[in-house]
């Protein structure tokens, strides 16, 4: 019985599913945070049973251990050399990789190279990979980038109107991200859409971070993130595209410097830097239901840069079978996607049902039969991606 574990390091968290393969069944799942501080917290479930525990957690590698350790006490896996793979989750494969392989020291070579476009994250996912190397020295590894599935955009759509030598010398490109998400979700969609030989559909992942993507015929055709997660819609707390211009104005009127802007987009704006109130859409949802007149801008500004993006697809695609919403919001917030539909009803003939999109729960249909386009909510499940793709190419 191969057991196989998807892990997803980030600069401080380290998160996990460990999957039974034969069944594709999740045995336990978790996250460790706050990792490099004194009061970490290490969520585990299992059977059931959720357990929470604040202690201190120096690095990866010590949560690593505790997660492992946690693991045989609990009797969840009888031993380490149970779990055959570890399925790491990688956020910057630039254009080396189209998709999941085996990590070898030249994957290695390439990850760290590539921490100049992803500094907080490809470091992490490395450290990640060396603590359950350590650990369990037995097991495969393989590496899944959020850049692989987005590979086949083509450069008229993943080159910037900017002098050329730039991509040339320096890789600066549109890359994307999120793509095992897209492409999780639309491989749903097609299998939804009974698996018609051509298919057009746009993903809208709306999370924390989020992005939009155009699937053609299952490959990627665009994505609304660029050279890193900053572009396209507005997010929780990213701004999303903007006109550069405004950076050299605060630099020269406000006296900012470059690294104080980029945190700026990054982390205090989009929803929270127009709302003032939070980056949880369900705050803001709250703030606007209460009068607060900037929540309620912060979301009218959110469905239009959806929208817009969903129209630039729907143009690129040629039309559109199928719209789908994932992640955080596009699961959870039928409040959200009505908001968006209702801006999309008259240009696309859509008719929602809005029993489906209030009441039902899980993967579904959420318009009527006459409806010009589908929409579908159908839950991510990364994850379940890593774990398969580590089951695959390690052969197990
Ligand atoms: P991440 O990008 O970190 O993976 P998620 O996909 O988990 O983010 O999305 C997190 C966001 O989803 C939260 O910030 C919150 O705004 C939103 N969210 C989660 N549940 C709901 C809900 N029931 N209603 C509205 N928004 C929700």
């Amino acid at each position: 019985m191969a057991k196989v574990i998807a892990v997803n390091a980030g600069s401080s968290s380290l998160k996990f599913q460990l999957f039974e393969m034969n069944d594709e069944s999740v045995i336990t799942s978790g996250v460790v945070e706050r990792i490099g501080f004194e009061d970490a917290i290490f969520t585990i479930k299992y059977s059931g049973k959720k357990e929470v525990k604040t202690l201190p957690i120096k690095d990866h590698k010590v949560a690593v251990h505790l997660l492992l350790d946690t693991l045989i006490e609990n009797k969840i896996v009888d031993s380490l050399e149970d779990i055959k793979g570890v399925g790491h989750r990688v956020v910057q494969g630039g254009a080396y990789y189209d998709k999941s392989v085996v990590i070898n020291d030249q994957v290695v070579a390439h990850i760290d190279e590539l921490k100049k476009l992803a500094p907080l994250h490809n470091p992490a996912h490395l450290t990640g990979y060396y603590a359950f190397k350590e650990a369990i020295p037995s097991a495969g590894a393989v590496a899944v980038f959020d850049t692989a599935f987005h590979q086949t955009l083509e450069p008229r759509c993943f080159i910037y109107p900017i002098p050329y030598k730039f991509y040339e010398e320096h890789n600066v490109r549109k890359y994307g991200a999120h793509g095992t998400s897209h492409y999780y979700v639309s491989q749903r969609a097609i299998d939804l859409l009974g698996n018609p030989e051509e298919s057009k559909i746009i993903v809208a992942h709306l999370g924390a971070g989020g992005s939009l993507s155009a699937v053609k015929n299952g490959k990627s055709l665009n994505t609304s993130m660029g050279f890193t997660p900053l572009a396209g819609i507005m997010m929780g707390t990213r701004s999303g595209d903007l006109d550069p211009s405004v950076l050299d104005y605060l630099i020269e009127v406000v006296g900012m410097d470059m690294k104080e802007l980029i945190t700026m987009l990054n982390k205090e704006s989009g929803l929270l830097g127009v709302s003032g109130v939070s980056s949880d859409f369900r705050d803001i949802q709250q703030a606007a239901n209460e009068g607060n007149e900037r929540a309620q801008l912060a979301i009218d500004i959110f469905y239009r840069r959806v929208i817009a993006y969903i129209g630039r697809y729907f143009v690129a695609l040629g039309g559109v079978d199928a719209i789908c919403f994932t992640a955080g919001i596009g699961e959870n917030s039928a409040f959200a996607r009505k908001g968006i539909i209702d801006l999309l009803t008259d240009a696309f003939g859509i008719v929602l049902d809005d029993d489906a999109n209030e009441n039902g729960s899980g993967e579904r249909l959420i318009t009527k039969p006459e409806s010009k386009v589908k929409i579908y909510v159908i839950p991510t499940n990364e994850e379940l991606v890593i774990a398969r793709d580590t089951n695959r190419l390690l052969e197990l």
